[in-house]
């Protein structure tokens, strides 16, 4: 069974179609980067696979339905969005965990290290007696953050909407080596070169279908 079943999905705004009939499957384990102009459908996409979006048409996620989805599980790093990465005043490992406080305090460092939180999971940063809710981690840190409580949360698949914005170079790339390792099925969405070249597929969404697909030196090739 593969990882992701979409077949005739649409997704109307009113007048506007944002997904135009997607027929997509995607083995478990694969890596997809999806690319396409501004307003392609991208966003609305992943919306669908993180289950924020209900479309006409059929959504399959491994063995759930879309509607067994918690957004917050699957969907992480998501521009615009990290303002609502809660953080309270406590150490990066505990922030972590709030995504599963069962979780043991190894599991809860190991997500963090593998969204690249490399510093200060146990304490604060030299200097520093609180995180200050929301007013001392950079939009980087609160974008792995969020990374961090989705590796945590340990979905099968895992939906990221430009996961290296913001970041520099160095960081994106080591963020996108971590996430290519993982076992699980990551798709994102991405502008960037790095991801998209290590990626195992590249889907190129223009108003709201899937018009190409394939590895990203095939795609370049054809240009
Ligand atoms: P992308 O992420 O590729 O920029 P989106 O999925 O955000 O594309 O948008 C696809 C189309 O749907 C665009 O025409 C956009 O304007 C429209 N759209 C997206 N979200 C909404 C919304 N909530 N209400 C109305 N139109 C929307
Ligand atoms: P990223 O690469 O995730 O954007 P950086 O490591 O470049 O993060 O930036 C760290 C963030 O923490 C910045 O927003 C910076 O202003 C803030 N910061 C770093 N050190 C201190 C400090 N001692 N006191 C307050 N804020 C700090």
């Amino acid at each position: 069974r593969p990882a992701i079943e979409l077949r005739g999905v649409r997704v109307s705004y009113g007048s506007v179609t944002a997904l135009d009939g997607i027929d997509l499957r995607v083995p478990a384990g694969r890596k997809i980067a999806v690319v396409g102009a501004s307003g392609a459908g991208k966003s609305t996409l992943l919306g669908v696979l993180s289950g924020e979006v209900r479309p006409e048409g059929m959504v399959l996620l491994g063995d759930a339905p879309q509607s067994a989805y918690d957004p917050r599980d699957v969907r992480a790093a998501v521009r615009g969005l990290t303002q609502d990465a809660h953080v309270f005043d406590a150490s990066i490992r505990a922030n972590v965990a709030l995504a599963r406080p069962d979780a043991p305090d190894a599991e809860a460092a190991d997500a963090a290290r593998r969204a690249g939180l490399l510093d200060w999971i146990d304490g604060l940063p030299d200097g520093w007696d609180t995180l200050a809710g929301d007013t001392r981690l950079s939009g980087g840190q609160r974008q792995r953050l969020l990374l961090a409580r989705a590796l945590l949360a340990d979905p099968p698949v895992l939906v990221l909407d430009e996961p290296t914005e913001g970041l520099d170079l160095a960081t994106a790339d080591r963020l996108v080596s971590a996430l290519l390792a993982e076992r699980r099925t990551v798709v994102l969405v991405t502008h960037r070169l790095a991801p998209l070249a290590a990626a195992d597929e590249v889907i190129v969404l223009d108003r709201g279908r899937i018009v190409q697909r394939g590895a990203h030196r095939d795609l370049v090739e054809r240009h």
